[in-house]
C-alpha cells in the first residue's frame, strides 16, 4: 500500500504546483496545500517527493533571498530541466530557461579556474525581468 501513497502524493504535488506556476512556494506552502487536499500525506513523504521531482527535471528547485526559503516551481519543460541554467525575477518570480549557448565558455572557464563543475539544473541566476523593470520608472 506505501507505494501507492507515494505515487498519490507525488500526483497532488505536481497538480498543485501545475495550478501555481506563476507563484512563489515553500516547500511548507505546498505541504500545507497538500495537506488540505489529503490529510494522510505527511510532512516527510512531502518533502522527499519535492526532492524527487527536482531531481527528475519537474520541478526547479531555487532560493529566495527575501523570506529566506527553498521555493519550488513546476517546470515547462518537463523533465528537461537539469541540462540548463535558469534565471529568475525577484519582482515577479518568473523563471526563464537560459540557452547554455548564452554562456559560452563561461562553465569551462569556471571549471578550470575554480574547480566547479556547474550543476545546470540547480542554478538559477537572480535579476528583474524586462516588465519589472519598465515598471519601477
Ligand atoms: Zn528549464
Ligand atoms: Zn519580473
Amino acid at each position: 500500500m506505501k507505494s501507492t501513497y507515494k505515487t498519490k502524493a507525488r500526483e497532488v504535488i505536481l497538480e498543485y504546483l501545475k495550478k501555481h506556476t506563476e507563484q512563489r512556494l515553500t516547500a511548507r506552502e505546498i505541504y500545507e496545500a497538500v495537506r488540505e487536499r489529503d490529510a494522510e500525506i505527511n510532512r516527510s513523504t512531502v518533502y522527499r517527493n519535492l526532492e524527487r521531482l527536482v531531481d527528475d527535471g519537474s520541478l526547479i528547485k531555487y532560493k529566495e533571498t527575501d523570506v529566506d526559503a527553498t521555493c519550488y516551481r513546476y517546470s515547462e519543460h518537463n523533465g528537461s530541466c537539469h541540462d540548463h541554467m535558469h534565471a529568475q525575477c525577484t519582482g515577479c518570480g518568473k523563471v526563464f530557461h537560459l540557452d547554455n549557448a548564452v554562456f559560452g565558455n563561461a562553465p569551462n572557464k569556471i571549471k578550470s579556474e575554480y574547480g566547479i563543475d556547474i550543476d545546470y539544473g540547480k542554478t538559477v541566476i537572480i535579476g528583474v525581468c524586462d516588465k519589472c523593470r519598465k515598471k519601477k520608472k
